[in-house]
């Protein structure tokens, strides 16, 4: 099995946070997860932890790569209520 590599980290300063700009979330439905890690693989800012698919949203900037890339689809993109 090919490791599960990230492309990116996050910034460990306070320029990596989101803030409030983020227009969408992800949530994942973990009832059609499998958990097979490639929303985690893609994600540019390795912000979705690959044991539990949990992610953090700090960091997460509502790209939506991690729901256009998981094969089952189970990551929908809801929009923030700011
Ligand atoms: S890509 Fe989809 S099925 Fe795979 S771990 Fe991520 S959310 Fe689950
Ligand atoms: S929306 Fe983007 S930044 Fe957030 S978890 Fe998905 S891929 Fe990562």
């Amino acid at each position: 099995m090919m490791p599960k590599i990230t492309i990116s980290t996050p910034k460990e300063a306070a320029m990596g946070l989101t803030g409030s700009w983020r227009t969408f979330r992800p949530v994942v439905n973990r009832e059609a997860c499998n958990r097979c890690g490639i929303c985690a693989m893609y994600c540019p800012d390795a912000v979705i932890d690959q044991d539990t698919m949990e992610i953090d949203l700090v960091y997460c900037k509502g790209c939506g790569i991690c729901s256009n890339e998981c094969p089952k689809k189970c990551i929908e993109m809801v929009r923030e209520e700011h």
